[in-house]
């Protein structure tokens, strides 16, 4: 815990959004994320509970908010981006569209509001981004077996990335024409915006990962597919 006192020093502040006649004219991502100084302020908030909510029983992935979040405030964002990718292939996914059961178990949303969790794991990834942090991570050995991912979605893509950098062979295959699933199909881009897909699909790419898209596996079964 970096700052024993900041919850009581500091309120929430959520990153205010585009006003209504600007966000009329397009269909981008309207929130404006928060300044460098508020940042910290927002991540020293977090009381680094005994029993973190926001971690053991909040998110599904078990993200290690606590940690991260003092790693923000200590302005050491390479390592709060470590904690953060340890359990999250796509943070730059869900720290836009996860609707945050994080926050609402958070211990502060008791008697106050909950730490701005949601926006500051975007902003560690963002800067990771930025920074040149994220980059293929190539397996050291192959295993010299190959694995059919179906579906291109964000499961089929985290597991194809776990695989690949385990070492097999793996080839996703997509109904769509596009690569993404849902992430590209049922999110609208002001949620989230499709060059973040395409950023990260190149990443994978570049670990190995082959793609076959307009493939209704199980139905459109031809020779190439069984060899
Ligand atoms: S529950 Fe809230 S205050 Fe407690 S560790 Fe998690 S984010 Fe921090």
């Amino acid at each position: 815990m970096a700052k024993s006192t900041a919850f009581l020093e500091f309120s929430r502040t959520d990153p205010a959004k585009k006003n209504v006649a600007e966000r009329l004219r397009n269909f981008r991502e309207f929130e404006i994320p928060l300044n460098h100084t508020e940042l910290l302020h927002q991540a020293a908030r977090c009381m680094d509970c005994g029993v973190p909510g926001c971690h053991a029983f909040g998110c599904p992935l078990h993200n290690r908010i606590p940690d991260w979040n003092d790693m923000v405030y200590r302005e050491k964002w390479q390592r709060a981006f470590l904690l953060l990718q340890a359990t999250n292939n796509f943070p730059e996914v869900t720290g836009r569209i996860c609707p945050a059961p994080c926050e609402a178990a958070c211990t502060l949303s008791i008697n106050d509001k909950p730490v701005t969790i949601r926006h500051l794991e975007l902003q560690i990834v963002e800067k990771a981004w930025r920074e040149g942090w994220i980059q293929p991570v190539i397996a050291a050995q192959k295993s010299g077996k190959r694995v059919a991912v179906i579906g291109s979605g964000p499961t089929g893509l985290t597991a194809a990335q776990q695989l690949a950098r385990r070492g097999h062979a793996i080839t996703i295959f997509e109904k769509s024409d596009r690569i993404g699933g849902l992430l590209r199909y049922g999110i609208p881009d002001y949620k989230l915006e499709k060059w973040v897909i395409d950023r990260r699909l190149e990443q994978l790419k570049a670990e190995g990962i082959r793609f076959e898209t307009g493939v209704d596996a199980g139905v459109d079964i031809s020779a190439r597919y069984l060899k």
